[in-house]
């Protein structure tokens, strides 16, 4: 009877390692300290690993310093159970991007493992930089003939080269107006597409969070007392620092600024803050305004998506979530929202902290 039991375990055991063999994305399961417990085939061959992997220390086998923050950051983090970011990988002298899904799966309350899944999205990255590219040179082109239309609609606005009747001024003014309106369009693509092909360098520095928040804060202290918006700083520590670019980040805190004002009506607050937390500075955003519906609360950091919350004649391109998330994204950090329709909306942007001195 024990013989036939054993016999079934193994067969059982040969069946699992056959399937997880032959799945064609690399697996990765590691224990509690990081251990490898099981690799499959194509992870195997991913990593080049030919060795036994007993009880191996996932750096001793992998030597991929990235992938190992990715797993272990999984392991810290008390609520999330899931992780999904995207690396580069070099195989045999070729770049490869992956999809890394991290997933603890807990036993017996305690936790178990760490299934880690690895989706090869190489090709997928290759059409998207040359629909970058596309992007990219048709804005560029775009740019010259539209200086021109703007000069020659703003010369006939001011009469230079002869008078206008009120009608033509009316439609002058319109043209002019979507003219202006393709203007932002094409110079937000050209930042975005920019950030994509690395062509804009990010200046790393010692960022002093409290400090960018301020200054980025006053230039809409008027707009938003015109709107008749409370717009307040919440209290903060003063050494707040994270390893960022302030330019830029300062130019993600406006961007959410220009949002919460435009989507918040009459009467409504606008709080920005910061803390910290483990190994990240937080900086959010929070509105009372119209908040975004739940099936466009991921979808609003892609191109040109605007939700249904926006009627169609409000200005904006649809561009400066994604412009953000680029820039979040450089840094190492992350950018999300919550939200609850009708009620208000908090962007929150986690960047790494400045380590030495805060
Ligand atoms: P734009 O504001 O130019 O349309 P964004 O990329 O900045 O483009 O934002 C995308 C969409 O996300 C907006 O069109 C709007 O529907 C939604 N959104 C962004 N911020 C807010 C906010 N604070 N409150 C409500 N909706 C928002």
């Amino acid at each position: 009877y024990e013989k036939i039991n054993i016999s079934k375990l193994i067969a059982e055991k040969e069946k699992s390692e056959i399937i997880v063999n032959n799945i064609s994305n690399p697996i990765i399961v590691t224990d509690n300290e990081n251990r490898i417990v099981l690799l499959n085939e194509t992870a195997k061959d991913l990593f080049s690993i030919e060795d036994n992997i007993n009880n191996c220390h996932f750096l001793e086998l992998i030597k991929n310093e990235e992938l190992f923050e990715i797993i272990n950051n999984n392991h810290d983090q008390k609520n999330e159970n899931k992780i999904n970011k995207t690396i580069v990988i070099k195989q045999r002298n070729e770049k490869m991007h992956f999809n890394v899904l991290s997933n603890k799966v807990k036993k017996d309350k305690k936790l178990g493992f760490t299934v880690t899944s690895l989706e090869d999205i190489t090709k997928l990255k290759k059409v998207d930089e040359m629909k970058s590219d596309f992007v990219s040179t048709v804005s560029h082109e775009f740019r010259t003939p539209l200086t021109s239309m703007n000069m020659g609609l703003s010369m006939l606005l001011e009469e230079d080269i002869g008078n206008i009747n009120s009608d033509q001024r009316q439609l002058l003014e319109a043209v002019f107006e979507d003219t202006e309106r393709l203007n932002e369009l094409v110079n937000d693509l050209l930042d975005l597409s920019k950030i994509e092909s690395g062509k804009i360098q990010m200046e790393f520095d010692k960022a002093n969070i409290k400090k960018i928040i301020e200054s980025t804060v006053k230039p809409f202290l008027q707009q938003a007392e015109e709107k008749k918006v409370n717009l307040k700083i919440d209290e903060a520590e003063e050494n707040i620092n994270a390893w960022a670019d302030p330019n830029k980040i300062s130019w993600v805190i406006s961007n959410l600024i220009g949002n919460a004002l435009r989507y918040t009506p009459e009467e409504g607050n606008i709080k920005i803050g910061s803390y910290l937390q483990g190994k990240n500075v937080y900086i959010y955003v929070k509105d009372t305004g119209i908040g975004i519906p739940e099936e466009y609360r991921e979808k609003i950091f892609e191109k040109f998506v605007r939700a249904s919350n926006n009627d169609e004649e409000s200005s904006g391109t649809g561009l400066g979530l994604a412009i953000s998330k680029e820039i979040i994204e450089a840094h190492n950090g992350s950018i999300w929202v919550e939200s609850k329709e009708d009620k208000g909306s908090k962007f929150i942007i986690t960047l790494p902290r400045y380590r030495h001195l805060s």
